[in-house]
């Protein structure tokens, strides 16, 4: 949409303010708000000024001026305001004009410019599958009272959202019950039909959705697949109206990939393709997965480069909570037709060219989705670039059920990392793939790092509630 578009539309949908957005490295949305009469051609080219300095991750207090710039090409109406509001989502500059080297926006649009460049096709496409759950009340002590580190069923039963006062008027869901049962089992249509609704008004293109395995209360709502950058959009919308639709009701929704002990976590599988034109690279009639040598090397470099790309895809302490065994996250650094313990599975979907693509299912929706895009899309190039064979790497495939398997051959299975550090650990040790490209900066690298550690330290000197039922005996 041009400049003039814009400014257009605010005067025919006699809209009064105007929302300028940015996405810090966390992956949260902040916004600055204009009267409309404040808005003219002048602030899409100069932009609009925030302090840096108060964005954890970004800039020190002695450098904090920042600009947001508008892209015209990322606005909504939002639905949540009892103004009429524009939202526009903006890119982050320095005061000399330049893209913010810390700005996860800049980074998504640097990496699909720099697959512009390797000649290996034009166009990558993404689609998440963002779980969540839909919540009455935060409970924060809900896994607090456990008193044996396996999960007895039961107890995990009780370990709901559930309110029973009045009586118990749908059903118990059980640990690992929810998978698409109807009403009065789910509760939750009407909540997520509205959240379809809004998310359709504000030009989403939604397919479905659905209860999910977990205990009441866990979502999966699907957007149709588009570009790398315009995906991240989405899923900032995505969670925009989740969250806000929530609240209108009452309720309160979580990305947070392991809020139930016991129970099926959420995840954030991406679905990713590559175009040349309208030629779809990935497929290969009748090769294994109609998969084509380069869609091959691409999960090459995925899963090569794994444990670094988690430190981005799942970057968490709670994400490494849902990454064990025994509810449908992947642990195995494998690839496979239809086994879910594999990170890199292959859809039914790819028999035709079109829909031929590859699954990661081990990212979460704490990832921030522009540096998790870029990433992975860095991870899969280099994995074409040196032509990574997964088969001769020892990748798989594993279409077997995996925990079935002889000794031995378990042995030579990678895993993903087990915490937050260990995924940095790898990060710091192989981030060559991320920095080599120019997408991201060393300097980005370390400061995220350092962020991220930062984090993991504050959770690992806490005193954890199990910690009580271990020790406090002694
Ligand atoms: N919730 C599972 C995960 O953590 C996925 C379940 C599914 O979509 N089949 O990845
Ligand atoms: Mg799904
Ligand atoms: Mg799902
Ligand atoms: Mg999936």
């Amino acid at each position: 949409m041009s400049v003039q578009k814009v400014l257009d539309n605010i005067k025919e949908n006699s809209i009064q303010f105007v929302d300028f957005r940015f996405v810090d490295l966390a992956g949260r949305a902040h916004h600055i708000t204009l009267p409309s009469t404040e808005v003219d051609a002048d602030t899409f080219v100069n932009g609009v000024a925030f302090d840096g300095s108060s964005i954890p991750g970004f800039r020190g207090i002695e450098e904090s001026d920042m600009v947001m710039m508008p892209d015209t090409e990322a606005v909504f109406v939002d639905p949540f305001t009892d103004h009429p509001t524009l939202n526009i989502m903006c890119n982050i500059h320095t005061p000399d004009g330049e893209r913010y080297e810390r700005d996860p926006r800049s980074i998504a649009q640097k990496a699909e410019e720099y697959l512009q460049t390797t000649g290996i096709g034009t166009t990558a496409f993404f689609a998440p599958e963002s779980e969540f759950f839909i919540f009455d009340e935060v409970r924060y002590e809900s896994s607090m009272n456990s008193s044996s580190f396996y999960v007895d069923s039961e107890e995990a039963g009780w370990n709901t959202n559930r309110k029973e006062e009045g009586g118990n008027l749908g059903f118990k869901v059980p640990v690992k019950g929810g998978y698409v049962p109807v009403a009065p089992v789910d509760q939750q249509q009407d909540i997520r039909s509205e959240m379809v609704r809004l998310m359709q008004e504000v030009g989403l293109r939604v397919e479905r959705h659905h209860h999910e395995v977990a205990t009441a209360g866990q979502a999966e709502i699907n957007f149709r697949f588009d570009t790398l950058t315009k995906t991240a959009d989405n899923l900032m919308l995505y969670k925009y109206i989740v969250h806000n639709t929530a609240r209108q009701y009452g309720k309160v929704a979580t990305f947070m990939p392991k809020p139930l002990f016991g129970d099926n976590g959420s995840g954030m599988h991406v679905h990713m393709s590559i175009f040349d034109g309208d030629a779809p690279m990935f497929f290969e009639k009748g090769a294994y997965g109609n998969l084509s040598p380069l869609a091959m090397n691409y999960i090459g470099g995925v899963l090569y480069h794994a444990p670094a790309l988690i430190a981005l895809t799942n970057p968490s302490t709670n994400s490494f909570k849902r990454l064990v065994p025994g509810y449908e996250a992947p642990v195995n650094l494998v690839f496979s037709k239809g086994n879910r313990s594999a990170a890199v599975r292959i859809p039914i979907a790819s028999v035709t060219p079109k829909g031929c693509r590859i699954e990661f299912r081990t990212p979460d929706s704490t990832a921030n989705p522009y540096l998790c895009f870029a990433a992975m899309l860095l991870a899969g190039l280099d994995g074409i670039k040196r032509k990574l064979d997964p088969v001769a790497l020892g990748y798989g495939p594993f279409d077997k059920n995996i925990y079935e398997l002889p000794e031995e051959e378990k042995k030579e299975i990678r895993s993903v990392p087990g915490t937050l550090d260990e995924a940095l650990d790898a990060l710091e040790a192989d981030s060559e793939f991320l920095t080599e490209t120019g997408v991201f900066t060393e300097e980005f690298i370390a400061n995220y790092v350092a962020v991220k550690r930062n984090e993991a330290k504050a959770v690992a000197i806490r005193i954890h509630p199990h910690e009580y039922s271990l020790y406090f005996g002694c």
